[in-house]
């Protein structure tokens, strides 16, 4: 075997293809004028090609809450390729995937205690819509064929996902999406609760305006409502207190399940296992990815209730009972690296890290609202946002040169618009935190 390139040599030879990648949810010719890559990452830490180290403020994409390369994780990928590399999930299976269902059903408050397995948020959430559709057929109710997201909702970038979010730049360009789709108005009062620390006071009034939705079209028509408890990738927004409560009220009073997208929340990220534990609020159905292998291999899960479940374990027992699954759906690597995952979880006391955590990292942030350019600042467990003043007719350009900036300088941050997103893995000591927030402080010093 050759040895690894060096990160000199390994930027060298990327630098001179870069055309191929079409890169995601980028600005692929500014990006390939200037590209930042990173060549390594180990617990807190990224390392650049130019060997530079970078605290890591997002958990890369709100997914890394163990932390990077963390050996428990490794040694049971590497371990479970070399066993059973891949198996197929239709009509076979291999026992972790039934250990690790199992363990999840554990995890999650009763009765969500069936899982289906995905690949991503994305399919988690086509995957939830699917089954909340199939349900309302399967116990007769075939009429409720409507689905309710939500202004600025993410729930990634499948047509069911991009159907019921709320992102208006993610739905434009792709025609029509599915029919039959409403929108709650979102949750977020600038007004009346900026530089609120942690769930704002006031606010459960909006969670009514499903009732204005199912007065238009009749519940007899909605299958489901899908909300992030705290949404994320708009730019943190915290849901006021006792609106999810209302949400839960109104979909049992007309017979609407209730989806919660926990793509970014679940695994820790509030100081709980799920937001479902931190709010005491129950789903029908609950959406998750990212922190459920740490980020390391692709996998989401549905968690449902028993009684979702069972009505489609009805007729003949030799037939299929829902026509939907993917190649990958139990991948036994994601598996293996889910498994050794929970157990660094576990081990370490991540799940609950948060919220011990939780007002250090509140009082950090909000000790940035004297800087420049702030004009919110918001937080829940691990999360947090720092919002800036958009630059007149040139909205976003602030904060992107907010992250450029402090890329440059040693953090990685994520934007969205022109609000900050942090979202450390939950393995950050106090120590980092303060780090995080004095680089952070000095971009914000630093750009126009
Ligand atoms: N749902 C939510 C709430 C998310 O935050 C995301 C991704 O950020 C997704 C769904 C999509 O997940 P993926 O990118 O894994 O498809």
């Amino acid at each position: 075997m050759s040895a690894p390139a060096s990160p000199a040599a390994m930027s060298q030879a990327v630098t001179n293809n870069l055309e191929a990648f079409w890169m995601p949810f980028t600005a692929n010719r500014q990006f390939k004028q200037a590209p930042r890559m990173f060549v390594a990452a180990k617990d807190m830490h990224y390392t650049t090609s130019d060997g530079r180290q970078v605290l890591d403020g997002t958990a890369g994409l709100w997914c890394c809450n163990a932390g990077h390369s963390r050996p428990k994780v490794v040694e049971a990928v590497q371990r479970q390729i070399a066993e059973l590399d891949y198996a197929p999930a239709f009509q076979m299976g291999h026992p972790k995937a039934f250990e690790l269902a199992a363990r999840l059903a554990a995890m999650t408050p009763s009765p969500l205690d069936h899982v289906f397995f995905t690949n991503s948020g994305s399919e988690s959430v086509d995957t939830a819509l699917k089954i909340a559709l199939a349900y309302q057929r399967a116990i007769g109710q075939g009429t409720r064929t409507r689905l309710i997201g939500r202004e600025r909702g993410y729930h990634g970038v499948g047509f069911g996902g991009i159907s019921v979010g709320g992102i208006v730049s993610n739905r434009k360009t792709f025609g029509t999406m599915l029919t039959g789709v409403d929108h709650m108005r979102h949750t977020h009062d600038p007004e009346r609760n900026a530089f609120t620390r942690g769930v704002p006071e006031s606010g459960a009034e909006y969670a009514e305006d499903l009732i204005r939705i199912i007065q238009l079209h009749d519940p007899s028509t909605i299958a489901a409502v899908i909300v992030e408890p705290v949404a994320g990738s708009t730019g943190v927004l915290i849901p006021p207190k006792g609106y999810l409560e209302r949400l839960r009220d109104i979909c049992t009073q007309n017979g609407i399940l209730l989806i919660f997208d926990e793509v970014i929340t679940g695994f820790g990220r509030l100081g709980s296992p799920f937001a479902t534990d931190f709010f005491g609020v129950t789903p029908d159905l609950i959406t998750t990815a990212k922190g459920l292998t740490s980020g390391v291999i692709p996998m989401g899960a549905v968690f449902c209730s028993a009684d979702i479940y069972n009505a489609f374990m009805t007729g003949p027992e030799h037939m299929i009972e829902l026509f939907h699954g993917y190649t990958y759906s139990a991948h036994p690597l994601a598996c293996a690296a889910a498994l050794a995952t929970l157990d660094t979880y576990d081990e370490e006391g991540l799940l609950t890290r948060a919220s011990d955590l939780a007002q250090y990292w509140e009082d950090g942030l909000h000790g940035l609202k004297d800087c420049p350019h702030v004009i919110d600042i918001r937080n829940l467990g691990l999360i947090g946002a720092v919002e800036l003043e958009p630059i007149a007719g040139e909205p976003t350009k602030r904060a992107f040169s907010a992250f450029l900036k402090a890329y440059d300088d040693g953090l990685l941050i994520r934007t969205t618009g022109d609000i900050i997103a942090l979202s450390p893995p939950l393995i950050i000591s106090k120590d980092q935190i303060d780090e995080l927030f004095e680089k952070l402080r000095a971009v914000l010093h630093a750009i126009d």
